[in-house]
């Protein structure tokens, strides 16, 4: 079985796998059977969210898995995310309480603020998840709720148990020295988007000096976004072909392009969450971690920043596409 490395969280010292798994867009029948697939080749972290609607076929994945006696509920790090509709102190609870029971477990790893935007309440009985636009057209309202509203409500849920690490994701380095100020629980991680096209080094720099770890996510680019059509990653030149990045495979006898990129993260000491759709994907993956890239090759790939993101919280306000 493989193993991954991990990340002491300056909080409570616990050990986050550096690499996990993510769930995004795994649907149905396929997202258990690619969790359970993915904890038999060694995966301990499962990263997922209220809002890619598949947090009780995850759970059911791990419930096989920890049935078939291949993994403990204690050896995993289940990770959700709190979505954008659920920012109101009131509903901050039955979010969390919600998600915890389509998993099937009472308490999560690390659980995010999806997105440092509110929109406007929808209940469970009307859409769930609620997600940013319905009917194939409308776009959810935007709510005026403070961070701090949202950020005091999850840290109940650490008193309680039902949390062991906070985060953030898609928040900036501004927003993030604010929340520091405030915050009784600190935010343990920061997931953001980051690849070769998108470095976001200032960002890393500051999450890690203040001792918040740092997950990219969508670390192939333009790849796990080809799905929505747009034409941002249509026309961008996909990583697994560039030549500065297959240049460098050629180099590492066995490599592959994928591993490459994924080595180039967690050499910068960043946790990655890739989602894999096979079991050759996911044993590639994990093994990226025994590659060794030469401070000329990690800078050569940091040279490909272009600051260009697929997933810009910015896009979100409304009247905007955020997929556009
Ligand atoms: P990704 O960058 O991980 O790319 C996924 C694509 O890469 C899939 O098409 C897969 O088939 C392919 N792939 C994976 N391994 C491969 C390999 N070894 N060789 C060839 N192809 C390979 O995509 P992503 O889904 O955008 O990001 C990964 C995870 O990050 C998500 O599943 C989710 O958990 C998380 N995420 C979080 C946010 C957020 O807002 N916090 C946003 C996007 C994604």
């Amino acid at each position: 079985m493989l193993t991954s490395p991990v990340i002491k969280l300056q909080r409570t010292g616990a050990p986050m796998p550096q690499v996990g798994f993510g769930t995004w867009k795994h649907t149905g029948d396929k997202a258990t059977e690619a969790v359970e697939a993915a904890l038999k080749v060694g995966y301990r972290l499962l990263d997922c969210a209220a809002d890619y609607g598949n947090e009780k076929e995850c759970g059911l994945g791990l419930k096989h898995a920890i049935d078939e006696g291949i993994v403990k509920r204690h050896d995993v790090w289940v990770v959700s995310k709190l979505w954008n509709t659920f920012h109101r102190k009131e509903h901050v609870r039955a979010a969390v309480k919600k998600s915890l029971a389509d998993w099937g477990v009472d308490y999560f790893d690390i659980y995010y603020m999806h997105f440092p935007i509110s929109l406007e309440f929808v209940p469970f009985e009307t859409r769930y998840p609620p997600g940013w636009f319905f009917d194939g057209k409308s776009q959810v309202k935007h709510d005026n709720v403070p961070i701090q509203e949202t950020w005091e409500a999850l840290e109940e849920l650490v008193d309680e148990g039902l949390i062991r690490h906070l985060g953030v994701s898609n928040t900036n380095s501004a927003l993030l020295m604010d929340l520091l100020k405030y915050a009784r629980v600190k935010p343990s991680v920061l997931q953001i988007e980051i690849h070769p096209y998108n470095v976001q080094t200032r960002a890393v720099a500051y999450a890690q000096s203040q001792g918040v770890a740092v997950t990219a996510y969508s670390s192939f680019g333009p790849l796990g976004w080809l799905v929505f059509g747009t034409s941002k990653s249509a026309h961008t030149q996909p990583l697994f072909t560039h030549p500065v990045i297959t240049a460098i495979a050629a180099k590492h006898p066995g490599s592959t392009p994928p591993q490459v990129v994924l080595r180039w993260a967690t050499q910068r000491g960043l946790a990655i969450i890739p989602k894999s759709d096979t079991v050759e994907q996911m044993e590639q993956n994990m093994k990226s971690s025994g590659i060794k890239l030469s401070e000329e090759e990690m800078a050569a790939i940091g040279m490909l920043d272009m600051g260009l993101r697929f997933n810009d919280p910015a896009d979100g306000f409304e009247g905007c596409h955020i997929f556009s």
